[in-house]
């Protein structure tokens, strides 16, 4: 069976919901993931924000103006009386819930109860157009199986027990609709799976119950060769490997979720790629094969904070990036990029919620300078090192640009320029210039 997941703005309007329902009736049988309509999960952050502030005020103003609009489509959504009454029954009791918690402190538990919301909506609705369109669908809670454990990270064996059974109590289902982002805690509490993690959602119930093919619905016709938000003229990318993929999303690619690829690779399950509103388009497909030498895209990362350490005592030294790099693993704080030289290391960070702890203990080893908002730009393909030429070409589309650091050979899959961030836009341009339009 085929998991197919479908993005805010798939579900983004009666009109889109309607569309949908028509690309997912197909005859087959299939696990419909969705996402919160567009614009919601970031109005219930809004909300929130309003509770944590104690502005009860504004929290009543965004839920009530969010709730108009969820009636809105109600109106547009359903032909029958039945089914508009229905389905305006579940949407109150979502937005009285979220009401509730104006009249009482606010905790980080019900922030997350809130965010919830928007899923439960979503699905609630496409659910009841299904219904009344008389499909065979039915929903299954991803509070009932999506889990993550006491490290946050997914309970696996956990979810494909309970993700089996509940599939098992309706044999009869054409469509099985189900909650993207949401989870529970190794608690039982309400959490979610991070902001844009309904793909991440999607992957692990492909690997739940051994998919054949994992899609992934959005707004554009697969991975672009480059940022299409920056860059004009960018063409999709049809095949990469897993690894490309997963670099690609780590590094910026806002199209799939860093986290999405892994389950797929671990268990060789296809990913494709596609677009709601073209859904002809072949997209891209992520699967398990042979290399073919070639630069497939360019991603950026944002918000990077770049480290060097120099230290006359790293000369001729061992155990010295040992103990750099512990100082980041006791502040839990990961590093993405490093270079070094014969008396010093420089590397990149995103994280920097301890970052002056770690630059008081980096100081004890050496002289330390920090560069904030920089931007990591990531060449990402086959390149393996014998297949020459490809560096020089990215390198040669930097030649007008300040490069803080270059990093290459790490996997066969990359090679990374950091720059200052009102350098992105030229550096991701000059790049898709050099190794692709000129070909
Ligand atoms: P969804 O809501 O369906 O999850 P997202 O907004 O998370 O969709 O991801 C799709 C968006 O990702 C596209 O509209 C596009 O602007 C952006 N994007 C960034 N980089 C790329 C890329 N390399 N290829 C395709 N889309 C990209
Ligand atoms: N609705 C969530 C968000 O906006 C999850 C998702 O769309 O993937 O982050
Ligand atoms: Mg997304």
């Amino acid at each position: 069976m085929k998991v197919l997941k479908f993005g805010g703005t798939s579900v983004g309007s009666a009109q889109c919901m309607k569309d949908v329902a028509k690309l997912i009736c197909d005859g087959n049988r299939k696990i419909v993931v969705l996402s919160a309509m567009a614009g919601t999960t970031n109005t219930l952050v809004e909300i929130s924000d309003y509770l944590y502030k104690k502005n009860t005020d504004g929290a009543r103003e965004t839920i009530g103006n969010l709730e108009r609009k969820y009636n809105k489509v109600i109106d547009e959504l359903y032909s029958t009386d039945e089914y508009k009454q229905k389905t305006l029954e579940v949407i109150k009791g979502c937005f009285d819930h979220i009401r509730s918690f104006t009249k009482d402190l606010f905790t980080l538990f019900e922030e997350k109860v809130i965010l919830a919301q928007g899923e439960l909506m979503s699905t609630a609705m496409m659910n009841n157009y299904l219904l009344e369109q008389g499909v065979k669908s039915v929903i299954i809670p991803a509070l009932d199986y999506m889990r993550t454990d006491k490290n946050s990270e997914p309970d696996n064996q956990f979810i494909k027990n309970k993700l089996v059974s509940l599939l098992k109590e309706s044999p009869d289902a054409e469509i099985y609709i189900t909650q993207g982002y949401i989870c529970r805690n190794a608690y039982g509490e309400i959490d979610n799976l991070q902001r844009g993690g309904s793909d991440y959602s999607a992957s692990l119930i492909g690997a739940a119950i051994n998919s054949e093919e994992i899609q992934i619905w959005t707004d554009i016709d697969g991975m672009h060769n480059n940022d299409p938000r920056f860059v004009e003229n960018t063409k999709p990318v049809r095949f990469l490997q897993f690894e490309e993929a997963a670099e690609l999303a780590y590094f910026g690619a806002k199209i799939l979720h860093p986290t999405c690829v892994l389950p797929a690779k671990l268990n060789n399950i296809p990913v494709r790629l596609l677009n709601t509103m073209q859904p002809e388009a072949p997209g891209t497909l992520i699967y398990d094969h042979s290399s073919d030498g070639q630069i497939k895209a360019i991603a950026a990362k944002e918000n990077i904070t770049a480290i060097k350490i120099k230290s006359g005592r790293m000369l001729l030294a061992y155990g010295f990036l040992r103990k750099v790099f512990e100082i980041f693993e006791s502040y839990q704080t990961s590093i993405d990029m490093v270079t070094t030289s014969e008396v010093g290391v420089s590397l990149t960070i995103d994280n920097t919620k301890h970052l002056q702890e770690i630059l008081d203990d980096l100081r004890k080893f050496g002289t330390v300078t920090v560069d904030e908002d920089m931007v990591i730009i990531c060449v990402v393909g086959d390149l393996e090192w014998n297949n020459v030429g490809f560096e020089s070409e990215a390198v040669q589309a930097m030649k007008d640009i300040p490069v803080r650091m270059i990093s290459y050979g790490g996997s066969n899959y990359n090679i990374s320029f950091l720059v200052r961030r009102e350098d992105k836009v030229k550096a991701l341009r000059s790049l898709s210039h050099y190794l692709f339009e000129n070909k």
